[in-house]
């Protein structure tokens, strides 16, 4: 018997998921899961969410059953993969803690995500030290499961580093294999990080630019329409760019058909193809790979006290697993004293 290896991986409750996340992380999930390789434990991060969200913790409520019919919705089945809820699980706020000594301001300081974010948020020097220190608290979330592997978008690698680091420095200190190193798993290029409707770098659930996985027809089409293109194509006529336009980024990711993309985009570059035509087309591609999840987003929907079940015994699962850890962790540390 080959023995599956374990992986982890999640989302913040901040908000429902968004086809960034399909591409970047949801996508690669399923498939690993239905791959029977892996054994996959996914986490809904409710505590890494308050880090940034302290004084809001109705929305984190609230997100966390979104994330779970999102889950649910792509096809990730409680039956393979374990979906559970970290502020359930004790043990990784202990892990966070003995790993935050192993670790310095200057290094935290470096992590090229968490600065960006804190640009974006504004924080300046009043980050909350939780934020500051979240990649800590990732690395005890992954190190609790012993993940050797870790789907995830691009903005995550620094992440997998910084839990390197730490694996190895825990080890080198305390005694040898008790933490594994992990390894990121990367969605193809170009899908690791997909851009907003706005044209924004990154979609995301903060930021008000993207496309939710459970927005109903009509706010797909609403959103599609009045996403980002060309500034300078202004007449029908007029030659267009491709490079940046967000339809053009969109369709290269969601339509299977690349030879008709490519004729799309031959056209408008050289004049003749207007926005709303290539808009349209978007919206048809769109609506054909989001409409199932819908539908079966909606079925879940009916039975929420099952949902809050199914993440009930996830998170019995998962507290079984991260404190066999923690006593490992422990020991090798020593503080085992009774
Ligand atoms: P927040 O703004 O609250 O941080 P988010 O949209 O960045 O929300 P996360 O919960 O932080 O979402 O990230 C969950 C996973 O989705 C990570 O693996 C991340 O790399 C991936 N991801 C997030 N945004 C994108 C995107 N625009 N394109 C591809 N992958 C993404
Ligand atoms: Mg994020």
């Amino acid at each position: 018997m080959t023995v599956k290896k374990r992986l982890l991986t999640g989302d913040r409750p901040t908000g429902k998921l968004h086809i960034g996340h399909y591409v970047g992380s949801l996508k690669n999930r399923v498939i690993m899961q239905e791959s029977g390789e892996y054994d996959p434990f996914v986490m809904i991060a409710d505590q890494q969410a308050l880090t940034d969200n302290a004084r809001d913790p109705e929305k984190i409520r609230k997100s966390l059953t979104e994330v779970a019919l999102d889950y649910l919705a792509v096809g990730l089945d409680p039956a393979k993969t374990t979906i559970f809820v970290q502020s359930q699980i004790p043990a990784l706020a202990e892990l966070n803690l003995y790993y935050l000594n192993l670790v310095t301001v200057s290094r935290l300081e470096r992590n090229p995500t968490v600065k960006s974010e804190i640009q974006q948020k504004n924080f300046e020097r009043s980050i909350p030290a939780g934020f500051f220190t979240y990649p800590v608290s990732q690395a005890a979330d992954i190190t609790a499961f012993k993940a050797s592997v870790v789907p995830v978008g691009d903005d995550q690698e620094p992440m997998l580093e910084q839990t390197r680091e730490i694996v190895r420095s825990f080890n080198s200190i305390y005694g040898k294999e008790v933490l594994v190193e992990p390894e990121g798993y990367f969605p193809p290029k170009g899908q690791g990080r997909i851009p907003g409707l706005d044209g924004n770098a990154k979609m995301s659930k903060s930021l008000g630019n993207a496309i939710y996985l459970s927005d109903d027809a009509d706010t797909l089409r609403k959103k599609v329409m009045s996403m980002y293109t060309d500034p300078n194509h202004i007449h029908i006529e007029d030659p267009g760019q491709v490079e940046g336009n967000v339809v053009f980024t969109y369709l290269d990711i969601f339509d299977d058909d690349k030879k008709h993309v490519q004729a799309l985009k031959e056209h408008y570059q050289k004049g003749g193809l207007g926005d709303v035509k290539i808009k349209r087309y978007l919206n048809e591609v769109l609506e054909a790979k989001l409409a199932p999840i819908r539908e079966r987003r909606l079925e879940f929907a009916q039975d929420m006290p099952a949902v809050y079940q199914m993440l009930k015994e996830g998170s019995q699962k998962a507290n079984a697993v991260a404190e066999q850890t923690l006593k490992e962790v422990k020991e090798a540390m020593g503080l085992n004293y009774f």
